[in-house]
């Protein structure tokens, strides 16, 4: 494998990270999976800008072509349809391996290809890691904290998580990737890394996955109420994409296993986001209230302080900042040209 010798330290010279033009050292081969998703296709976006060759594995369970049509044609691009249930050979450097039925939705219906994507896919992918001695990063989530009893949550805590609970597949499911990454790393000395990745938005994301900020964006743009669930007091903590995008790139590229939290720790209750929707869309829009789900965590806010330290990444983009971004791309998607319903 070549990543023993790729310089880990370009990052820290190229302003910040930002942009990388003018690759000097070895393209690397880099898989993503997931990357037909809203993060992943993202993250492709700036592994092909600073020049490194990406091989997308997808099943397009969520995710959608045309999150990648940019990149056809392109011969350091390669979309490959599968399902990482299956068993795959590939020859790579790095595996991003983001694939997973992610949205709350999907979660709930379809908790079979939930479960054993998260625990088969992720074994495969890791014995992929293994046999090619790649380094591996997987996208775990802050839902492995379950309803946490500390506050904010710092990556030391086990968490709360009821595993017979309506999430669980989700919930247990990353819990049990993370599991199998670390017993791989200990066992086989795979080089890993793990995000505990906190409530993200922006452009791309599924217009009806049920998550709140595309629930609230598509539903102010379409004239709707914004459906606040129970009394819309619980909280999260609401990171837009590039930044989330940075801090995997930053510890894929370090030297720390993690876990680390990625998000961004700006709190906010339902009922403010709602406002700020408001503000940003339609101040008119009505808010209409609606039983909550079983087992939805009360609050949610990362500490950062661990990748802040070791990794010297914090979020840069506000929600107020972020969500104009979304907004205009969901505007696009739903109504193609036209402004809004009806203008
Ligand atoms: P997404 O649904 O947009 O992307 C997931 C991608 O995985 C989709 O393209 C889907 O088609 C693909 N996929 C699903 N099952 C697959 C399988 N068996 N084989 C191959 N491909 C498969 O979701 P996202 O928001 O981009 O999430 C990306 C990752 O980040 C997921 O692992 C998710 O759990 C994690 N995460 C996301 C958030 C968030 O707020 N967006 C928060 C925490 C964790
Ligand atoms: N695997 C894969 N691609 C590879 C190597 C392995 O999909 O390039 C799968 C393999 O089929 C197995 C899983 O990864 O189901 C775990 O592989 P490992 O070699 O760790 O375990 P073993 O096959 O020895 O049980
Ligand atoms: N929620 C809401 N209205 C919606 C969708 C979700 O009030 O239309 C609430 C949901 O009950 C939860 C929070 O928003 O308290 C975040 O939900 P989401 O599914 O987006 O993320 P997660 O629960 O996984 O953090």
């Amino acid at each position: 494998s070549t990543h023993s010798t790729h310089p880990v330290s370009y990052y820290h010279h190229a302003a910040g990270g930002k942009v990388l033009l003018g690759l000097k050292r070895k393209a690397l081969r880099i898989v993503v999976t997931g990357g037909a998703g809203f993060v992943g296709s993202h993250l492709v976006d700036r592994l092909i800008a600073r020049g490194d060759s990406v091989i997308v594995v997808d099943n397009f369970f969520t995710g959608r072509k045309e999150n990648l049509m940019h990149h056809f044609g392109n011969p350091m691009f390669e979309l490959i349809r599968h399902d990482v249930v299956e068993p795959i050979l590939l020859e790579v450097d790095q595996i991003y391996h983001l694939a997973c039925p992610a949205s709350p939705i999907n979660a709930l219906y379809h908790f079979v290809s939930t479960f054993s994507t998260n625990v088969v896919g992720t074994l495969n992918m890791l014995g992929l890691a293994k046999r090619v001695g790649a380094r591996f990063l997987l996208t775990s989530t802050s839902e492995v904290y379950g309803d946490p009893l500390q506050h904010p949550q710092v990556e030391t805590y086990w968490g709360n998580v009821n595993p017979i609970g309506v999430r669980s597949c989700y919930d247990e499911g990353k819990r049990t990737a993370e599991t199998l990454t670390m017993a791989y790393h200990r066992g086989a000395g795979i080089e890993v890394r793990i995000a505990r990745i906190f409530n993200t938005y922006g452009p791309r994301m599924c217009i009806d996955d049920g998550r709140v900020v595309s629930n609230f964006v598509a539903q102010a743009l379409r004239k709707e109420p914004l459906t606040v669930y129970g009394d819309g007091k619980q909280t999260r903590s609401f990171q837009y994409v590039s930044d989330l995008v940075e801090g995997l790139i930053r510890l894929m590229e370090g030297e720390h296993v993690g876990p680390f939290n990625l998000g961004n720790p700006g709190e906010f209750t339902m009922l403010e986001l709602a406002q700020v929707v408001q503000e940003t869309i339609d101040p008119n829009a009505k808010i209409e209230f609606r039983p909550n789900t079983e087992d939805d965590p009360h609050k949610r806010k990362p500490d950062i302080s661990k990748a802040k330290q070791l990794l010297g990444w914090e979020p840069s983009v506000s929600l107020r900042n972020g969500l104009p971004l979304m907004v205009s791309d969901f505007r696009q998607r739903l109504f193609g040209d036209r402004k809004e319903v009806g203008a």
